[in-house]
C-alpha cells in the first residue's frame, strides 16, 4: 500500500490543507496527527467568546470523526510525534513508527511562559487553543477580576472581549504602549483609549513578578512595587514557533521552521506551513498566510509544483470598542508616517520616499477605507 501524506496539526493549518488536497486528489491515502483533541474550530473565535457566550463546546465546528469522514482521512487524536527520522520517511510516536510519502509540520507555535513566583501558578492561563480555553471557562465561572499578562494583539483582544464579558479587567505589559510592534503610537494610543473606555486599567512598564493566593483571590505583586487584586490571570505575552523536533531531525530552523516558496524545509519530502513555518524569511503568524499557502502546498502535493505568493495582509484586531485594521510595512522596508484623523477615528500611513504606500493602521471609522489602501499596498512576498 502506498505510504500516505501526513499532516501533523489539526489547526486550521492542517485542516485546510487537507481540505484543499482533497479537492485534487480523493484517493492518495491521508493521515492526520494532533495533540489535542481533534475537533475543528476556528482559533481566532477565541478571543470573542465572552462577547458572543461561547464555551468551548460553542466554538467547536466539528468532531474529528466527521472531519475524517470529510476528508477520507484517519485522524489520529491525543497523539504526539516524538521524532521524525526523514532519511527513511518515517516518524516516530514513542517507539511507534509511521511511514510517509510526504510529511507536513502545521503543528503550530506555543505560549511564552514567563517564570512568576508566588503560590498560584497553577491560576496563570494561556489561551492558545480549544482546550485551553475550555479550562480558562471553568475556572472563571463565578469570578469577576481578570488580570491580563501582555498587551499585543490577542491580550488587548482578550481585555476587549472580557470586559463586554462583565469581568473587570486589569493589564499589565512592560512596553510604553499596545501593540508595540505592530502599531504606530498614534493608532496605539486610541486602542488603548478605547479600552479604558469600557474599564480597562492599564499597567503599562511593569512586568508581574509574584502571584500569591490572598483569600479567595490573588494578589499580584507587579516590579514597580503595587499590587493588583484578582481572581485569574490569562497569560498573552507571545507565541514561539515550534521547532524542537524539526531542529533534532535537522531541518533548518530560524524563527521558524525553514521553508523554501514552495513549503518545503531543507529535506525533500517534508513540508511546514501555518504558525510554525518561516516562509522566505516571514514567519507570519495570522490565518490568511496560512489559507494562502494551504492552497499552494495542496498543488504542490497533487504533482503541481506551486509557490506560494503573499499580496498584502492586513490584519483585522478584534477590538470592536475601537476598530482596527493593520498592515505593517513590509520586513526591511522603511517609510515616513503620517496620521490623519482624530480621537478614535485615525488613518495613519507609512509611505517611501517615492509616495509608495506601505503600511497602515486604521482605527475607528476609518477602517472603511481598508479596501482602497489595501490596493495601494505591496505584496509581501510578490
Ligand atoms: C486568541 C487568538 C486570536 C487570534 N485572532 C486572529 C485573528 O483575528 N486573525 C488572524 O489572522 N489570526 C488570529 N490569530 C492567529 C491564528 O489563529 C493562528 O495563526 C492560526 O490559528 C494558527 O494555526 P496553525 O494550524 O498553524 O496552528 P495551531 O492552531 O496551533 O495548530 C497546531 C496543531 O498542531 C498540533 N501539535 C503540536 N505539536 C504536536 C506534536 N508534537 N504532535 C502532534 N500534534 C502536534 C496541535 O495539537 C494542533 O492541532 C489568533 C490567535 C489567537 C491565539
Amino acid at each position: 500500500m502506498t505510504d500516505p501524506v501526513v499532516i501533523i496539526g489539526t489547526g486550521l493549518a492542517g485542516y485546510n490543507l487537507a481540505r484543499e488536497f482533497r479537492k485534487l486528489d480523493g484517493e492518495t491515502p491521508l493521515l492526520l496527527i494532533s495533540a489535542d483533541d481533534g475537533r475543528s474550530y476556528s482559533k481566532p473565535m477565541l478571543s470573542t467568546g465572552f462577547a458572543k457566550s461561547k464555551d468551548a463546546d460553542g466554538l467547536s465546528m466539528a468532531e474529528p470523526g466527521a472531519m475524517a469522514d470529510q476528508l477520507k482521512a484517519e485522524i489520529r487524536t491525543h497523539t504526539r510525534i516524538s521524532g521524525i527520522d526523514p532519511g527513511h520517511k518515517r516518524l516516530w510516536i514513542g517507539e511507534e513508527q509511521v511511514r510517509y510519502r510526504d510529511l507536513i509540520l502545521a503543528w503550530g507555535a506555543e505560549t511564552v511562559r514567563v517564570p512568576i513566583e508566588g503560590d498560584a501558578g497553577d491560576a496563570v492561563f494561556p489561551i492558545n487553543d480549544l482546550e485551553d480555553y475550555a479550562r480558562f471557562r471553568a475556572a472563571a465561572a463565578g469570578k469577576r477580576r481578570v488580570l491580563i499578562l501582555g498587551a499585543g494583539l490577542i491580550g488587548c483582544e482578550f481585555a476587549n472581549d472580557m470586559s463586554l464579558g462583565g469581568f473587570e479587567v486589569e493589564l499589565v505589559a512592560p512596553c510604553e504602549q499596545v501593540m508595540p510592534t505592530l502599531l504606530h503610537p498614534a493608532a496605539a494610543a486610541a486602542v488603548q483609549a478605547g479600552l479604558e473606555g469600557l474599564g480597562v486599567r492599564f499597567h503599562l512598564g511593569p512586568v508581574l513578578n509574584r502571584l500569591e493566593r490572598a483569600g479567595e483571590g490573588l494578589e499580584a505583586h507587579l516590579s514597580d512595587g503595587s499590587v493588583i487584586a484578582c481572581d485569574l490571570v490569562v497569560s498573552a505575552v507571545g507565541l514561539r514557533p515550534r521547532t524542537d523536533l524539526a531542529a533534532a531531525a535537522g531541518l533548518r530552523i530560524n524563527r521558524g521552521v525553514v521553508v523554501d516558496r514552495e513549503l518545503r524545509t531543507s529535506h525533500a519530502n517534508i513540508f511546514a506551513l501555518g504558525d510554525c513555518a518561516e516562509v522566505d524569511g516571514l514567519n507570519l503568524l495570522y490565518v490568511m498566510p496560512l489559507m494562502t499557502s494551504a492552497r499552494a502546498l495542496a498543488q504542490t502535493l497533487a504533482g503541481n509544483p506551486t509557490a506560494v505568493s503573499y499580496g498584502p495582509m492586513p490584519v483585522t484586531v478584534k477590538t470592536p470598542v475601537c476598530p482596527l485594521v493593520v498592515s505593517p510595512p513590509p520586513l526591511g522596508m522603511e517609510g515616513t508616517w503620517s496620521v490623519e484623523g482624530q480621537g478614535g477615528d485615525l488613518k495613519v500611513l507609512c509611505h517611501d520616499a517615492q509616495g509608495q504606500l506601505l503600511g497602515y493602521a486604521l482605527t475607528g471609522t476609518a477602517v472603511m477605507e481598508k479596501l482602497a489602501l489595501n490596493r495601494q499596498l505591496p505584496p509581501l512576498l510578490a
